[in-house]
């Protein structure tokens, strides 16, 4: 029988990996906590209509990538391929945005048909922020800084934020007639999903990958000189701001956001070191898609990272700093004590000595296998334990237990089995 496989794209992630998400996600949790945003969980599955009307149709997301099926009552559904749609989706059912501004974060698996590669999944996990009901340039600057001071906060250097404005709905009207206006009289010079998306979506063109279609843009109008006067004072009050703070930006006329509901501030902040999927975070303003989705017309604004990639980067600064910050958190952990045990009046009390010293705060590794002492002790080396805790008949009879140190320079001990408290003591002495 063939051997079962998980599906391309979908990939399992194991403990030694989890041990350093879980470590993100938890500075995460913490950095969100301190800016005053609020968890939000939604479901994976909604309904296709969702994406359609709050992704928009002439999207890759939305024409390509969605993994999409009726369900048994006939309903299409959709496993989500970004967050916002469905938090704004949950804000408008549960009348938040009645309640004032919202300042959510959520993680979870996302899902998209791509094609895989470094980077590049078909179930990836982001971590993301959306900011319902915030309209100023100052929120603009808050929400980048709260990005960038996460990654900052995590040890990841070489990362550069880009920046772009996208003006009003009527800017980008004005923009994309002026843009395919300009392309139609170049068209036979693009590549043939740029032509497709001449028709479509052309301010997509702007994000193109292809060289030819890249050195045709470079003489093309931009959207900076669409922008009406409102828009660009904005826009540079944002700039205003993060100089302020110090975030170090680049102006890029061709950012383009994948979805169509941003308008004014799109960002992204990239990696050196991802090669081709280079994007970590993405993000922007959406006033728009609040009242698109059947809420009151609401500004927002948000962003999302991507965990896979930020991992990639995480590892390479942990690999380029041994002594930083992200070799620090994403260094292995090992427990505190291993318990070797063997013989029919040992190995219950050491089960009971386990859970004890479990429910002191220890981290206890309990060997289970009955095999020969020596074999345990290998296992108990392998495990990275600090200390070995060696129960035999011997010591049951006794009422007794060794401690053996397995990495530092310490004496073994030989200690009573009760009270625990003083093995604990003598367990967490340096
Ligand atoms: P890209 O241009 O790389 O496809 P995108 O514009 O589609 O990115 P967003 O929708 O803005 O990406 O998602 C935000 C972040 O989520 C991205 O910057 C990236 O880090 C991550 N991401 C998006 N798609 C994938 C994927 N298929 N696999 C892994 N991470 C992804
Ligand atoms: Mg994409």
């Amino acid at each position: 029988m063939s051997q079962l496989q998980s599906l391309r794209g979908m990939v399992d992630l194991l403990p030694e990996a989890l041990h350093r998400w879980q470590a993100v996600e938890a500075m995460a949790r913490e950095h969100f906590q301190r800016s005053g945003f609020g968890e939000i969980r939604t479901p994976l599955l909604e309904t296709t209509d969702l994406f359609c009307r709050g992704i928009g149709e002439g999207t890759d997301v939305v024409g390509k990538e969605m993994y999409s099926f009726q369900d048994r009552g006939d309903r299409s559904c959709t496993l989500r391929p970004e967050g916002t749609a469905s938090v704004v989706r949950a804000a408008i059912q549960h009348g938040l945005l009645s309640q004032g501004a919202q300042k959510l974060w959520y993680a979870g698996p996302m899902f998209r048909y791509e094609r895989p590669q470094a980077g590049r999944q078909r179930q990836f996990h982001q971590i993301g922020v959306e900011w319902l009901g915030a309209d100023t340039a100052r929120s603009d600057v808050e929400v980048i800084a709260l990005a960038w001071d996460l990654l900052a906060s995590l040890g990841v250097g070489g990362l550069e934020l880009e920046l772009n404005s996208l003006g009003t709905a009527e800017d980008r009207q004005a923009y994309r007639n002026a843009l395919v206006a300009w392309l139609e009289q170049r068209s036979d010079a693009l590549d043939p999903d740029s032509q497709a998306r001449l028709s479509t979506n052309p301010l997509r063109i702007l994000d193109s990958k292809n060289k030819t279609t890249q050195a045709l843009l470079e003489d093309a109008p931009t959207l900076a000189d669409a922008l009406c006067d409102a828009s660009r004072e904005r826009f540079e009050g944002v700039q205003r701001g993060l100089t302020a703070l110090g975030i170090p930006f680049q102006l890029n006329p061709l950012l383009v956001r994948g979805l169509d509901y941003y308008s004014h501030t799109a960002f992204e902040i990239t990696s050196d070191q991802l090669g081709a999927q280079a994007t970590v975070c993405g993000g922007g303003r959406y006033d728009g898609l609040i009242g698109q989705l059947g809420g009151a017309p609401t500004p927002a604004i948000g962003w999302a990272l991507g965990m896979e990639r930020l991992m990639l980067v995480l590892e390479a600064a942990a690999q380029a700093d041994p002594q930083g910050v992200a070799a620090q958190l994403t260094a292995r952990v090992f427990p505190d004590v291993y318990v070797v045990n063997r013989g029919g009046d040992a190995e219950p009390a050491a089960l009971a000595l386990a859970r004890h010293l479990r429910a002191a705060g220890l981290w206890v590794e309990l060997d289970a296998s009955g095999s020969a002492f020596g074999k345990q002790f290998k296992r108990a080396d392998r495990s990275g334990a600090r200390w070995a805790v060696v129960l035999g008949d011997e010591e049951a009879k006794r009422g007794e237990v060794r401690l053996k140190p397995l990495k530092q320079k310490a004496e073994e001990f030989t200690v009573a089995l009760a009270p625990v408290a003083a093995i604990v003591e003598r367990l967490l002495s340096p």
